[in-house]
């Protein structure tokens, strides 16, 4: 089956289809479409609606944590080091759109919690707004650099702790930067709003680093994987945001809602494709574990037919020799727990080679199967099992009766043979194909080793066969004391 994976250059590129492209076009052109006609009015206040803003913003943690939980996962499982990246990239907006909420003032407490001033919530939404594009084109560099998956599992668990520690390093260090050492740095925040950011091009670089990143994924994926085509739309809606954040000037302003809006966008595509992905290669993987059982299923049958085959005879399609040999051992091997007699016959069909002889060896065939099918219905009644002994000789096996109830059964089915009326004009015994039989009963709990069962019961078939033919002879176990012991019954 073909794979849709290439782990190659990148990631675990799973190709995008043609609805997907759509949709992510027309998002794309309702992100610009929106937010273009929204620019000019950006500047008007609207009412600062208080929850509004952590609401978004634990959607926003929650997408970007999960989404980097995802991929932090597909990269311990194919190695690819820029996977690692974007993981810990998605790692970093979440933590840091955490501090974000935290310190921003009027929230949790009027100033902005963990020791924040006016600047510090501003400033990390720079750090965050300049950190995904970052992250992104250090992605690209690497996925460039290093193509090829890391193969050793060690490898793969040491730049995961690097990326991980480092990550959340970064984080701390800007932070830092943003609560106790804002003095070196301009201030963004003032009472008539946030027009520093613009003023100072601090927005405006980030801007630049967004677009940089957007163009780069752009030219060089073409948004052909799934995954970089809604890298594409975050880092387009990421963008608005930027702009639109700049132009509104002032927070709860029209500009400054839409920008929030983009920016759970950006979250949420790219969540969205991921899970999306993870759902279809779940759905996959279940299908392949129903075909694998299924097969699985074939083989046991087909091994289950090969087994009954194994033990069946070709012509007669009643058991064979190997299974013959099979069950008496079986019934002989642990003679202190057999408390019942077991019975062996064994049937020769008389004059046979004549019979051939006179109706030529397919006829011969035919009759063979014909007594095969007499013998296996004659015996289902007492529960006994019949074979083909081998050439034109038969076996049955019985349990539970005596010498004298084996051979009223023996004698049963030699009349039922010779009722069949077959004939035979070449048999010294009857003008119709018959059997002569031999057998011996072994009684309870009697250790006896099988060739010398076998050749008991050939001996009372010789007996037979000298007998004249068409004739039972059965010795062995009696089951009235006075007559235990060998006694031979002859037919007629
Ligand atoms: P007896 O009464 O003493 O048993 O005489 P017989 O001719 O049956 O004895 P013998 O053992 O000499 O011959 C057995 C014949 O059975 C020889 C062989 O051609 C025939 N035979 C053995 N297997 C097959 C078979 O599968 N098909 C056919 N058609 N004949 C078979
Ligand atoms: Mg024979
Ligand atoms: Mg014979």
């Amino acid at each position: 089956m073909h794979s849709n994976f290439k782990v190659g250059s990148q990631i675990l590129d799973i190709p995008s289809n043609r609805g997907q492209r759509r949709f992510a076009l027309l998002l794309a052109l309702l992100i610009i479409v929106i937010s273009l006609a929204a620019l000019p009015f950006g500047m008007k206040n609207l009412p600062a609606f208080g929850p509004f803003l952590p609401i978004f913003i634990s959607w926003f943690i929650f997408g970007d944590l999960l989404t980097a939980f995802i991929l932090f996962n597909q990269y311990r499982a194919s190695g690819v080091p820029s996977l690692l990246v974007m993981s810990c990239t998605y790692l970093f907006t979440g933590l840091i759109t955490a501090l974000h909420i935290l310190t921003f003032p009027g929230i949790f407490s009027a100033e902005g919690m963990l020791g924040a001033d006016s600047q510090t919530a501003a400033w990390l939404w720079i750090y965050w707004h300049g950190g995904f594009p970052a992250g992104i084109l250090l992605y690209l560099f690497v996925g460039k650099r290093h193509p090829k998956p890391l193969t050793s599992k060690s490898e793969i668990s040491m730049y995961a702790g690097i990326g991980l520690i480092l990550t959340i390093a970064v984080v701390y260090l800007l932070f830092k930067l943003s609560t106790g050492w804002n003095h070196l740095f301009p201030s963004l925040i003032e009472p008539r709003g946030y027009w520093r950011v613009l003023e100072t091009g601090v927005g405006p670089a980030v801007g630049v680093v967004n677009l940089m990143a957007l163009v780069m994924v752009m030219v060089r994926f073409r948004a052909r994987g799934v995954l970089h085509l809604w890298i594409s739309v975050a880092l387009l809606a990421l963008l608005f945001d930027i702009l639109l954040t700049l132009f509104a000037g002032t927070r709860y302003s029209l500009g400054w809602y839409l920008a929030r809006i983009n920016s759970v966008i950006a979250a949420t595509v790219v969540l969205c494709s991921v899970v999306n992905e993870v759902n279809r290669l779940f759905i996959r993987l279940s299908d392949q574990h129903k075909q694998l059982l299924e097969s699985g299923k074939q083989l046991e049958r087909a091994n289950e037919e090969l087994v009954r085959l194994s033990s069946l005879d070709g012509l007669t399609e009643i058991s064979n020799r190997r299974r013959l040999d099979e069950i008496i051992s079986w019934e002989l091997v642990a003679p202190e727990e057999r408390h019942t007699p077991l019975s062996l016959l064994i049937l020769d069909v008389d004059c046979f080679k004549a019979y051939n002889d006179h109706y030529g060896h397919l006829g011969g065939d035919h009759v063979l199967k014909t007594i095969a099918q007499t013998i296996s219905r004659e015996v289902k009644p007492f529960f006994g099992f019949a074979a083909r002994y081998g050439g034109e000789e038969f076996a049955i096996l019985l349990s539970g009766l005596d010498a004298r109830g084996t051979y009223e059964v023996a004698e049963g089915i030699r009349l039922t043979i010779a009722g069949l009326g077959i004939e035979h004009v070449g048999s010294t015994a009857s003008r119709e194909v018959t059997v002569s039989v031999g057998g011996y009963c072994l009684p309870p709990f009697q250790r006896i080793d099988e060739d010398e069962f076998i050749s008991l019961a050939d001996h009372c078939l010789y007996e037979a066969k000298n007998g004249g033919r068409n004739r039972c002879v059965v010795t062995g176990w009696v089951k009235e004391p006075e007559t235990a012991g060998v006694k031979p019954r002859l037919a007629d």
